[in-house]
């Protein structure tokens, strides 16, 4: 049994939501991100998040797995202050359904200055709502400065860290992640970034505690069985059932709970 916190069905198959719930998964979160193609207009983006809220839930459903969702313009796409402002407009009309956990992923992609204003407003607007958030790490040469970065921007805005999960986290930003109290997330994939090898390493030296994985399932070459695969890792290196648990279940339906939306069973 297992909870993937962090998959973008919208790119994936209805064959992969089977082979899931064969692998144990009960509940996911989707965050916002890219559909693909770079939207033109904010209703471009109001259609997307009606099937974040309305058709995906249903599609998770027949699997009995429960689909949650976070709201945002990811950073890829806000560059366009001006669009990125329309598309903030219309999230707090969707605030009302019952699977929005809250505002993500936001972050920073190639750590610009509209992109930081963009990230900016995108807090003010979940802490004006009482939102967790769920923030998005730019990948490669740009990652340490820009988890910097946005970590300095949620608490100059008064953000708790205990609501906020930073993801995409790697050997080089964990600590720090963990040390200023927020959460940490490590996304898995087959070979680049952070592979379940990897990940099994970071828990052995950083501990367990905040600290969940998930499978990013995208549009590149990802792997929505990541979560199950880590498991495996784990249990392979002789790591105990409560631990695997902890890391896979445990931390992240406390930290979604927090949303008071969050749905998954008590585990077995
Ligand atoms: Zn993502």
């Amino acid at each position: 049994m297992y909870i993937d916190p962090h998959v973008h069905m919208v790119s994936r198959t209805t064959d992969d939501y089977q082979r899931m719930a064969l692998a144990g998964c009960v509940a996911i979160t989707e965050p916002a991100f890219w559909a693909g193609y770079d939207r033109s207009t904010a209703q471009g983006f109001h259609d997307y998040f009606r099937m974040l809220t309305d058709f995906e839930p249903r599609r998770a459903a027949q699997f009995g797995i429960r689909h949650h969702t976070w709201l945002c313009i990811n950073p890829k796409e806000s560059e366009d202050v001006g669009l990125a402002r329309e598309v903030l407009s219309i999230i707090p009309t969707f605030l009302e359904c019952k699977t929005v956990l809250g505002i993500g992923e936001i972050g920073l992609n190639k750590n610009s200055r509209n992109e930081m204003t963009v990230l900016e407003e995108h807090i003010a607007l979940a802490m004006k709502h009482n939102l967790l958030i769920l923030v998005h790490t730019p990948h490669l040469e740009d990652k340490l400065k820009g988890t910097h970065l946005i970590m300095d921007a949620l608490r100059n805005q008064g953000a708790d860290p205990g609501r906020v999960l930073i993801d995409h986290v790697e050997e080089h930003t964990v600590r720090a992640v963990l040390d200023r109290g927020f959460w940490a997330g490590m996304t898995l994939y087959p070979d680049t970034k952070c592979t379940p090898q990897r990940a099994a390493d970071i828990f052995e030296m950083h501990g367990t505690d905040r600290l969940w994985i998930n499978s990013a399932g995208d549009w590149g070459v990802s792997d929505p069985l990541a979560v199950p695969k880590c498991q495996d890792e784990l249990r392979r290196r002789g790591h105990l059932l409560e631990t695997i648990r902890k890391v896979s279940y445990d931390n992240p339906r406390t930290f979604l709970s927090q949303s008071g939306r969050f749905s998954a069973p008590e585990r077995a």
